[in-house]
């Protein structure tokens, strides 16, 4: 699998873009910065896009993106989002108000964009994308809104994206009962002196990392995602000095890795 790091971060400046990854070319997973790290070139090839949960980190690139490839293609872009994720989606981001509902440009008939509704639990297979076919799962995490973790699987290796989650127990369940797991990317939003608000906010940091990575009993990669901008000296200072049960290392935005 070709994973290319759009963006690493949960929030936005200058060098950190916001949640992003692109498979084999073709397929985004999540949007947050999407139209910001690729060329309209790239961004016309991409032809699905999976959305883990509504917060504009993950999202806000989408309507950008949509109006950027307008026209250059005769398919609609499949957006595959769990029920309740569509709802939110075509309520604050294609409501003819914010900006225009792409499921009914040019018209109904011939859309730009698809609304494809998945099953947390349920694999789906995204067919015809560079590297072959890719088998995507949602799994429902603890994150503040609803939010769905994914298993991603294509040929020999699968990965594991946690997205935005507080402690959890599921993906880990299924983290350690998939055996060609090559990776896990989690999350790592705050300092442990903000733990209050990563509390309420359903977010990790280094000391309730090291506690959800302990549930993990399988020896794979384990990438860290999702630092907030203000903090990320203090993360990669703490990180260093936190005694983690899997050694792990920091996501690389506009990196492509292989897994
Ligand atoms: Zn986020
Ligand atoms: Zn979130």
């Amino acid at each position: 699998m070709e994973l290319r790091i759009l963006g690493s971060f949960g929030g936005d400046s200058p060098s950190c873009r916001m949640t992003s990854f692109l498979i084999g070319g073709t397929v985004a997973v999540d949007a947050g910065a999407i139209t910001r790290a690729l060329t309209i070139e790239e961004q016309r090839a991409i032809r699905h896009v999976v959305i883990t949960h509504t917060h504009m980190d993950h999202t806000s690139s989408l309507p950008f993106l949509i109006e950027n490839i307008f026209g250059s293609a005769t398919e609609p872009v499949s957006i595959y989002c769990t029920r309740s994720v569509l709802g939110a989606v075509r309520r604050h981001l294609f409501n003819n108000d914010t900006w225009p509902d792409f499921s009914r440009i040019p018209n109904h008939l011939y859309p730009s964009v698809r609304f494809e509704v998945i099953e947390p639990g349920v694999p789906f297979v995204i067919e015809g994308v560079p590297g072959g076919n890719l088998e995507v799962t949602a799994i429902m995490v603890n994150h503040i809104v609803p939010t769905c973790g994914l298993l991603l699987r294509q040929g020999p290796s699968s990965v594991i994206f946690t997205s935005d989650t507080g402690p959890t127990e599921h993906i880990w369940e299924v983290a350690n009962a998939t055996e060609d797991l090559a990776a896990v990317i989690t999350e790592c939003s705050f300092p442990n002196r903000l733990q209050a608000v990563a509390d309420v906010s359903l977010h990790l940091t280094p000391q309730t990392l090291a506690t959800e990575l302990a549930k993990l009993t399988r020896d794979c990669a384990v990438y860290l995602y999702h630092f907030k901008p203000p903090y990320v000296d203090d993360l990669r200072r703490e990180l260093a000095a936190t005694d983690l049960p899997h050694p792990v290392e920091e996501l690389v935005q506009d990196r492509t890795y292989s897994f």
